[in-house]
């Protein structure tokens, strides 16, 4: 279970085409009279400036077209002192991530309220941080007030940006959505909003590329743009961003390219230590591998692939790795200077990330194979095992070492199987499998007994007994007289029911492991009277080890866990017209019917209604037989099921 608390920022968004018309009645809803207009004054989007100044109308009182890249503090100064000389109450900003600073740089400043209208997929519009530069140095800061109150989303805004402005955006969305899917804050919410702005970013971003004036591909965009930027403004970024942030900072590089340079080589060097979010990245963009799937995505679109097309120095690149490291921040994989600097360098040469190769077409042939089989079943089943143990091999990225170590273990587990000694059963057993398929196949009626795994000890055709005798042969322990009963579900007796009973001695050992021993012990063959009923003596079961001294034993405490199984008696009911139950009963207080995972039954074997009173009695017994001090009682009643039922 993880613990999260989620913040939702509480900007209203205005999403469609067109919007831009509805600016005006935006910034009346804050109380706008006096507006502040603010943008990059780049040409491509003057027309688009000139149309909200005309929405505007006589609310614009000041005007400011020199918003700039990374919000330096002289250039916010300069805006200052025109918003205060004209007395503005709200500020209106149209563009990018430079222009939506520059109104958050101001909002701080002031706590005028903000209408932005972005114009790019940064998705600054909807986060409360600032990055500024005082001197050239970037700092960064949070606080309520930096929130824009009201973003306008117009697609029509976004038909013109070129491809390589929407591709390098577009991956900085991207790089938002993967670092808060590993983020240590990250939210059921985050994790959704996250999800779905990578399924789209991979989808639109090629359309766009053939077709820049897809307007439904520039939508879709632009509502990712939206969800990655409310992700990076709930949880905490990691190396990526820091990454990029110092080379930003220190070295100059654009904001844009940059990242889209970097994501795929961060991505690698956190994917050991995220798997499940690589996984996630990789299924919402269709591909084997997220890093290597980011890398050919930027390659595709025709963004840049490699720091030195962005004019980094090869000499930078050790004082880079220095500075993104020099101070600690939460990041999935721990941070060292010579990893980093692996990973700048692959950036820097643009080499594609080294994912694990498609293998998919290997799969499919191989269950291709099995496509001439007859028997539907084994076909099914045969083509499920390929998948799963390729799937298996290519998640866990199995070393030749770890394939022959299992190969050696399954050899092991042969060699030592013998007909008394099973080593499958016992792997079986003791990975839950057993209990697995004993659940699927029993137990589905409320109203019959449990059932539970037969084990490894079982004899077929043990001796056949009388009703009354002592199956426990020369073996010492507390006596047991049981007395059992077989009834259908509705508890008529069921005569005739041949029942196999088989447990272990004092010591916790079966006779098949005691190659001294002279004959079946503690194993035998009863056959159910008109009653239903048959008794016999024998005694206490203890618990004891499963056989420890193979290749189970040693993964059983290769990872901590003991072998023991809890004290129980085995029954094997078989009666015509019934079905037939496996089953146990356990001794109510004995050792492993209780405790954390890994420490209760080493097989996982124990079902409630199976632990029963082996009550302890003294005195006359019930067919008159002396006892000496304690002895137990065991009367227990199987319901069993008809064929059929
Ligand atoms: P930008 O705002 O600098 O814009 C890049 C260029 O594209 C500019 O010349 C701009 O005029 C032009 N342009 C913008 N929209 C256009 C359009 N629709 N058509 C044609 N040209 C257009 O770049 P950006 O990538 O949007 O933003 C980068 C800045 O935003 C950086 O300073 C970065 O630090 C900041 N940022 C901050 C946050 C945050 O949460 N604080 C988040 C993301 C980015």
């Amino acid at each position: 279970m993880r613990s999260f608390v989620h913040t939702a920022g509480p900007s209203r968004v205005i999403f469609g085409a067109g919007t831009l018309d509805r600016v005006r009645e935006e910034a009346e809803r804050l109380g706008g009279s006096r507006v502040m207009l603010l943008s990059g004054g780049s040409r491509a989007l003057r027309k688009d400036t000139e149309r909200l100044r005309g929405v505007l109308g006589e609310l614009v009182t000041a005007e400011f077209a020199g918003a700039a890249m990374h919000t330096p503090v002289e250039v916010t100064e300069q805006a200052l002192r025109l918003l205060r000389d004209r007395s503005v109450d709200c500020l209106v900003a149209i563009g990018g991530g430079s222009t939506t600073g520059l109104a958050k740089a101001l909002a701080v400043r002031t706590d005028l309220p903000q209408v932005i209208v972005p114009t790019t997929y940064a998705g600054s519009e909807v986060t409360p941080v600032l990055g500024e530069t005082v001197d050239g140095r970037k700092t960064t800061r949070s606080a309520p007030a930096i929130l824009p109150e009201t973003v306008v989303y117009d697609v029509e805004l976004t038909l013109g940006l070129p491809v390589p402005a929407t591709v390098t955006s577009g991956i900085n969305a991207l790089a938002h959505a993967v670092e808060a899917l590993y983020s240590p804050d990250a939210t059921p919410v985050t994790d959704a909003m996250a999800v779905e702005a990578v399924t789209a970013i991979g989808r639109a971003l090629p359309a766009l590329h053939d077709d820049p004036t897809d307007a439904e591909a520039r939508a879709e965009l632009l509502q990712a743009a939206w969800l990655a930027g409310m992700c990076l403004g709930a949880v905490g970024m990691g190396l990526h961003h820091k990454l990029c942030h110092t080379l930003g900072g220190a070295f100059g590089l654009p904001h844009a390219e940059t990242h889209t340079v970097v994501l795929p080589h961060a991505m690698a060097y956190n994917a050991p230590a995220a798997p499940e979010t690589m996984e996630r990245v990789a299924r919402a963009l269709g591909v084997p591998d997220a890093p290597a799937g980011v890398f050919d995505l930027i390659h595709r679109v025709g963004g840049p692939t490699s720091l030195r097309e962005l004019g980094l120095s090869e000499s930078d690149l050790d004082r880079a790795a220095e500075l993104a490291t020099a101070q600690p921040y939460p990041n999935p994989r721990e941070l060292t200077r010579t990893g980093v600097a692996g990973l700048l360098r692959n950036a820097w040469q643009g080499r594609r990330p080294e994912g694990p190769p498609d293998l998919r077409p290997l799969t499919e042939e191989v269950v291709a194979s099995f496509a001439g089989c007859e028997n539907p079943r084994l076909r099914q089943l045969l083509t499920d095992l390929a998948r799963t143990l390729h799937g298996y091999t290519i998640r866990n990225d199995l070393t030749p070492q770890e394939w022959q170590f299992a190969i050696d273990f399954l050899t092991e587990a042969g060699h030592i199987t013998t007909d008394t000694r099973q080593e499958f059963i016992l792997l079986s057993d003791t990975l839950g499998v057993s209990s697995v398929v004993d659940a699927l196949t029993n137990s589905r009626t409320p109203d019959t007994t449990s059932s539970a795994i037969l084990g490894p000890f079982y004899v077929a055709g043990p001796p056949s007994a009388e009703h009354g005798s002592d199956i426990a042969g020369d073996f010492t322990g507390t006596p047991l007289w049981a007395d059992i009963r077989v009834t259908d579900r509705e508890g008529a007796p069921v005569p005739g029911a041949v029942v196999d009973v088989w447990q272990s001695n004092e010591e916790g050992f079966y006779d098949v492991q005691l190659p001294d021993l002279d004959g079946p012990v503690l194993r035998a063959r009863f056959t159910t009277d008109e009653d239903g009923r048959f008794t016999f003596w024998s005694i206490l079961p203890s618990e004891y080890p499963i056989p420890d001294d193979g290749p189970v034993g040693r993964m059983l405490s290769a990872v901590g866990r003991h072998p023991y199984r809890a004290p129980h008696v085995h029954f094997l009911i078989d009666a015509p017209g019934y079905q037939p139950l496996i089953t146990q009963l356990f001794v109510r207080g004995g050792a492993y019917l209780d405790g954390a995972p890994g420490q209760r039954d080493a097989v996982f074997g124990v079902k409630d209604d199976l632990i029963t009173d082996f009550v302890p009695r003294t005195g006359p017994t019930p067919d008159g037989r002396p006892v000496e001090g304690e002895w137990r009682l065991l009367e227990f009643t199987f319901h069993i099921a008809r064929l059929g039922d």
